[in-house]
């Protein structure tokens, strides 16, 4: 419907513009009745609906109405399938439509600095391209409902620990080739209707009064049409927010934040055109909102259910599998083993938490799967609540695995070792269930481990079993999934969004994590994750990209159309794929970028593409996936822009970031020169690595090489200093300034003429 948005402002007194920048309650923004503006619900998310009727919180304590929980975003990352995770957002936009809410708080876009981070199951991936092109699925599908979201939180929030305190010190193009590119893409290609601003500060100032990220960032470059909301209580001087681009403020400040807005208009510390344009956008989403309403919606619950079934199956990764233990065999003696049988964790503590529909129980869907003639016993094996081992429990569970064909044992995390609130302190799983693992592995062979956990774990025991499923923080419906993969209904093709390390200290972050007091220093810089591994030769326990299927495929015919671009073309990049095992299966074939040669420090190769597709037995698929600029750019700080280094490019094709398969290359120009400016301490070196001002340089050495002949053939002659010494002297002056050349001649060169040509150079 076509509404005047801007007579609608006009009409509104002060008072009601700045009540319109804050919330009536936890939930509800205000609307103004005289005017049929109404008050809309935002509620999180981001996996499902936590929509809160009675009393109301902002860390998951109090009851909300039952929805349906789907895998966590760090479970959905692991799909790699873009439609997929459009599918949940769907899911989760009819649900939103079915309980009036406008707006559902996520998702996360926040990058896995550390796997210590107590929120990592809410977000994405290590990498800032593989969070972005989730994150932009999951708006895209939320929003097709007409129902928005609020990608959060925006921005450098990597840690839990002081979070509300902590300043995020990062250096300009670690910010945005890491942290600031993983809002970009969703941002620019799924118009989130809101972006959540987050609690920390970054470089100095809280991220919801920063002026670089919301205004200059967000709005300006990136062109975000909606607004900014505060994460709940994040809000620190309400005028320098609103001054900064920060519409909102939740949940209610009970009229304090109101207030002082009115004061500052009316003293002219703010201008009003900024108060009412930030009212523009508030009013612009509430009646998106109320276009889109759809009235009397409902949902299916059984058919979500059965979506996020579906969705966790494609999530779970296969971390091992040796001698083919899995899929098992049905009709066996099985030892189903771990309180995570019967009472699944499957998603995270704190604002994310759903109060699920129903819930799979593993121990019942394995029952279900295992054949007729099987036997599935259980035996607890170690507590939950506490870390201490049960010998009892161990003997029992010992028993039951000794007698049978295989033991499958439930393990991970507790809910008290990692939610949102804090971090976590080490790697650990709980020593009981670390032990309870080598007591069973020392009397059955055939070992299956499934864990569930939102984040990475240290396996000291990784050695002594066969198989490893990752089933992470699957939703409501994880245990018939888990099921499903167990007895091969379904075929693994989850494949990991993060690097996995073999123990704690070897995490890139861990020197500097979570940092000194308030300050946290981003010291490794752009080398995150898997950037890190690869470069310094890490071993990981298991890399980034890593998963396996029960089927295998061959990757053939890398096609890259043009083999010669320039920085403002694209290039298509076909590969093919081919399913040669005896199963129908799903591949993630992925895509990184390596600059051949740079002068820049650069990680070894980037992810810029991946494809997944479904491939019956011997066929053959062919994917196909573009790449731009921005897939071989690096941020270049003084040039405030991205950019190329002219070269070529390595097109290497990968089942993980460890396994490539197929390689080949291309030659990208920048359409871009840079220029610096020069002067008496410009080194020579640069000035010949300048295609431009090389000749008058080059021509400025030869004369000067002529002119001191003689003293180089002495040189040369000379036995002490030996053959070669012209090359060295070369090699030496390379590295001097400009400046030096007049010492260097003996005065041959004089200041005149070093001005001279420095004048020449930046004339050029
Ligand atoms: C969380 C947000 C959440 C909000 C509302 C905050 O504590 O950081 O992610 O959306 O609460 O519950």
């Amino acid at each position: 419907m076509k509404r005047d948005i801007q007579a609608l402002i006009a009409e509104m007194t002060l008072e009601e513009k700045a009540g319109m920048c804050s919330g009536l309650d936890f939930w509800l923004l205000k609307g103004v009745e005289r005017l049929g503006v109404p008050s809309i619900m935002v509620t999180d998310g981001p996996h499902g609906l936590r929509k809160q009727q009675g009393d109301t919180d902002h860390l998951g304590v109090f009851k909300s109405v039952s929805a349906v929980c789907f895998p966590s975003a760090a479970s959905m990352a692991s799909s790699w399938d873009r439609e997929l995770i459009g599918k949940v957002g769907v899911a989760l936009g009819e649900e939103c439509q079915a309980e009036n809410v406008a707006v559902l708080l996520g998702p996360g876009a926040n990058i896995k600095r550390s796997p210590l981070c107590g929120r990592n199951f809410e977000y994405f991936s290590e990498d800032p391209y593989l969070s972005s092109e989730m994150a932009t699925s999951h708006i895209q599908g939320v929003q097709s409902q007409g129902v928005g979201t609020s990608l959060k939180h925006f921005a450098v929030n990597n840690q839990e620990h002081r979070r509300m305190g902590v300043n995020a010190v990062v250096d300009e193009r670690t910010l945005r080739e890491i942290y600031l590119a993983s809002f970009e893409g969703p941002v620019r290609n799924a118009q989130p209707w809101t972006v959540m601003s987050a609690y920390n500060k970054v470089n100095g100032t809280f991220a919801s009064e920063n002026k670089f990220l919301l205004t200059d960032m967000l709005k300006e470059e990136w062109g975000h049409e909606g607004f900014v909301v505060t994460d709940w209580g994040a809000n620190n001087d309400r005028v320098d927010g609103l001054a900064a681009g920060q519409e909102l403020e939740m949940p209610s400040s009970g009229g304090v934040g109101d207030r002082k807005i009115v004061e500052a208009v009316q003293s002219g510390k703010l201008s009003e055109g900024t108060l009412n344009r930030a009212v523009e956008r508030i009013l612009r989403i509430i009646f998106m909102s109320v276009d889109n309403k759809k009235p009397n919606a409902t949902y299916d619950r059984d058919e979500h259910h059965r979506l996020a079934r579906t969705v966790a199956g494609e999530t779970m990764v296969l971390l091992k599998n040796e001698e083919n233990l899995l899929p098992l065999a049905k009709g066996k003696k099985l030892a189903v083993i771990g309180p995570f049988a019967q009472k699944p964790r499957y998603q995270g503590g704190g604002s994310s938490h759903i109060n699920p529909t129903q819930i799979d129980v593993p121990m019942d869907e394995i029952k279900k799967l295992a054949g007729g003639s099987a036997s599935v016993v259980y035996a607890q094996g170690f507590h939950l609540d506490r870390d201490e081992l049960d010998a009892t429990l161990i003997e029992e569970a010992k028993q039951a695995a000794g007698e049978a064909d295989a033991a499958v044992i439930f393990a991970g995390l507790p809910d008290r070792y990692e939610s949102e609130g804090y971090d976590r302190k080490h790697l650990n799983m709980p020593s009981n269930q670390n032990q309870l693992i080598e007591a069973i592995a020392a009397v059955q062979s055939n070992v299956v481990i499934v864990l569930m956990n939102g984040s990475p774990i240290e396996m000291p025991w990784v050695g002594q079993v066969k198989s490893i499923l990752e089933a992470y923080l699957g939703g409501q419906a994880s245990g018939g999934a888990i099921a499903d993969l167990l007895f091969g209904e379904v075929n693994p093709s989850g494949k990991l969004a993060e690097t996995f390390p073999m123990k704690k200290s070897d995490n890139p972050s861990f020197l500097f994590f979570p940092g000194e007091g308030n300050r946290a220093e981003y010291r490794e810089g752009i080398f995150v994750g898997y950037r890190y591994y690869d470069a310094k030769e890490v071993k990981p326990l298991f890399p980034f990209g890593h998963g396996l299927s029960y089927t295998t495929f061959e990757y053939s015919n890398l096609v890259i159309d043009h083999k010669a671009i320039n920085d403002t073309e694209s290039v298509n990049v076909q590969v093919t794929i081919q399913n040669t095992g005896s199963r129908a299966g799903k591949e993630i074939a992925q895509l990184y970028v390596r600059d051949v040669q740079s002068t820049l420090i650069r990680p070894v190769k980037e992810l810029k593409g991946f494809a997944k597709v479904e491939l019956q037995p011997g066929e053959k698929k062919t994917v196909t996936m573009t790449l731009d600029k921005r897939s071989f750019a690096y941020y270049n700080v003084d040039l405030k822009d991205w950019h190329v280094e002219s070269g070529d490019f390595e097109i290497l094709i990968g089942r993980s970031c460890e396994d490539i398969v197929l390689s080949d290359k291309l030659h990208v120009e920048s359409t871009v020169t840079l220029k610096f400016k020069v002067d008496r301490n410009t080194l020579i070196i640069d000035l010949l690595n300048d295609p431009q001002r090389a000749p008058i340089v080059q021509g400025l050495l030869q004369k000067m090489q002529e002119g001191m002949g003689t003293m180089l053939e002495g040189l040369e002659a000379s036995e002490s200093l030996g053959e070669g010494t012209g090359e060295m002297f070369a090699e030496m002056m390379n590295y001097m300034p400009l400046r030096t050349l007049s010492m260097m001649s003996q005065g041959m060169f004089t200041e005149e003429m070093l001005n001279e040509i420095i004048h020449r150079l930046n004339h050029q």
